[in-house]
Parts: structure tokens; sequence; C-alpha cells
């Protein structure tokens, strides 16, 4: 059952507390919420978010991926949503399912056209992405995953203020020194809006020989790893350069199935492990809820 203004308590109350008391209602059902950050564009953020997303419900969890990129959804592509229609019940918006348990909803279905860039000062950009957390329907939810803009700007501050308790933040890099020094100023951010780092990802990180399957360090390589243990904050792993993976994003073909056993699918599907396994920096794990939505 969906939560609608009649469901709840109107004695008295205005339409923001009214509102208020919905967003808590709809944060409420979901169990844990990983918001993946990067300190930069251009790290992978969007696909380890759309990967993480993939292979926590190929684990049987009910997953919702959401893209609160307004610059720029990457989702919709990744996942070959690009023409997609949002369906609308009431005041609510469907999420759009994309397998047995993973759906997905990306403020680029909402945008009029995709390609134009969309400029919005900080509060027109905290109310639609409130907004968006009140109004899709997920439904009961063991993972919300949520695609930030890269930086530590408007749309990270405003969902890490309204998604409520049970949330962490997944870092994205890349190992160079460059990409490492933004990752400080994600660690100090989170820091600074309590947001527990369930820990960092270091992507990209090398290749591996799909012939002979040598790891090769195609840039500085372990920088995430030091930095991790420098901020202590927990390392999640790295996830190696994979061709396949470019592919696949630009054809709007993420694997949704097993048949990703390349050394990356396993990375993620390890990073996943860690995740769901829980760190004693993180949210505890939700009561297993498995099955379909
Ligand atoms: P961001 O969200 O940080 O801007 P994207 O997820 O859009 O970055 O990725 C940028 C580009 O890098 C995309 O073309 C994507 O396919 C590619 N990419 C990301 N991670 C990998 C990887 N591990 N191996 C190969 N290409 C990758």
């Amino acid at each position: 059952m969906q939560p609608s203004p009649k469901d709840l308590p109107l004695a008295g109350e205005s339409p923001q507390e009214l509102e208020e008391q919905m967003l808590q209602h709809r944060m409420s059902e979901i169990g844990r919420k990983l918001l993946v950050l990067s300190g930069k564009g251009g790290v992978g953020k969007s696909t380890v978010a759309a990967n993480l997303a993939v292979s926590l419900a190929q684990t049987g969890k009910r997953v919702g991926l959401l893209d609160i990129d307004v610059h720029g959804p990457s989702i919709p592509q990744l996942l070959g949503l690009g023409a997609q229609q949002v369906r609308l019940v009431g005041e609510e918006i469907l999420a759009v399912p994309v397998s047995d348990h993973l759906a997905v909803m990306s403020i680029g279905f909402l945008l009029p056209d995709g390609r134009e860039p969309v400029i919005w000062r900080g509060p027109r950009k905290y109310g639609l992405i409130r907004q968006f957390l009140k109004d899709v329907r997920w439904g009961q939810l063991d993972y919300l995953v949520v695609d930030s803009p890269p930086g530590t700007g408007d749309e990270p501050l405003s969902v890490a203020q309204l998604v409520g308790p049970q949330a962490g933040a997944v870092i994205v890099t890349t190992p160079q020194q460059l990409a490492v020094a933004d990752v400080r100023r994600c660690v100090a951010f989170c820091d600074a809006v309590s947001l527990p780092v369930i820990g960092i990802v270091e992507n990209m990180s090398g290749f591996v020989c799909p012939a002979c399957g040598e790891h090769t360090d195609l840039f500085q390589s372990g920088g995430g790893e030091a930095l991790a243990g420098e901020m202590h904050v927990p390392f999640l792993g790295r996830i190696p350069f994979d061709p396949s993976i470019v592919i696949a994003g630009d054809a709007g073909r993420l694997p949704l199935g097993p048949e990703g056993q390349t050394p990356a699918a396993r990375a993620f599907a390890d990073v996943v492990g860690l995740i769901v396994a829980g760190k004693p920096s993180e949210p505890s794990e939700p009561s297993e809820k498995n099955g379909p939505r």
C-alpha cells in the first residue's frame, strides 16, 4: 500500500508538515541508501552506481537506482532507457522496472529535452530532489543507489540532508594523485553533513588482459586505497579498466544477467559483497526482504 495524503494524520498539519511526513514515510520504506559520489567528473561514478545497483539486484536484493544528475543524467543511456516515458499515478511517479529486482528513476526522464543543459540554482534543485525523493513510488526496497553529480554541490548536499537515516557514501575515484586529491574534499563533505563513508572504490585501476589475465597498471595505482587508509575510511576495492564497459555503456546494454564474468564484473560483485556484509562505520544491514517487489 503506497502512502498518500489521506493515509497520514491531517489534524492541524500544514502542507509543509504533510510533505515532510510523506518524505519520511517514503524513505522509511527503503532499507539502505547508497549515495555514490565523486570529487570530479569522468572517473566512472555513474558506471559504478549502475553496476552496483545491477550487482546488488543480482544477489536478490530489491534495488532502486535514482539518477539526480540534473546537468548530465547518464543512467538512462547506460541502461538503454533513453526514450522512457514517466508514468504518474495521482501525485506519484512510478519507478521504471528494469528487471525483477531493479527499478530506475532518472531526473533525465523529466527534463524537457535530455540534450539541453539545465541551469538551475540551488533552491530549485533542492526542491526538485526533495520532490523526487518524496514522490517516486518504489515500493519496499532493500537498497536505493543514488547517482549524484560530481563534486560536493547542491545535489549531493540536498540528498544527504533529505534521505534520513540508513544512508552512507560510496566514493569513486581513479588511481591518479590528481583524482585522489578530490576525494579528500568528498570525505570532508561527508564529515560535514554527518554522512558515514561506506568506502572508496578505485575505478579504472589497471587493465586485465582478456587473453592471458595479466594485470597492467595503466596509471599510477593504489592511490584510492592509500587515501582510504590515510583518512580512516574503508577501501571497497579496485575495478579494472574494461573496454566492454565502454562498449556496453555506449550501446545502453549494461549487463543485467550473470553473463558478466569479466574481471570488472567480478570486482563489482566483490565490492557489493563488502557493502552487503557491512563495516563498523556503516549503517546496519536492513532485515532480509528478498523476493520480487
Ligand atoms: P562519471 O559519472 O564519473 O562522469 P561515467 O560513469 O560517465 O563517469 O564514465 C565515464 C566514461 O568512462 C564512460 O565512457 C564509461 O563507459 C567509462 N568507464 C567507466 N568505468 C570504466 C571502467 N572500469 N573501464 C572502462 N571504462 C570505464
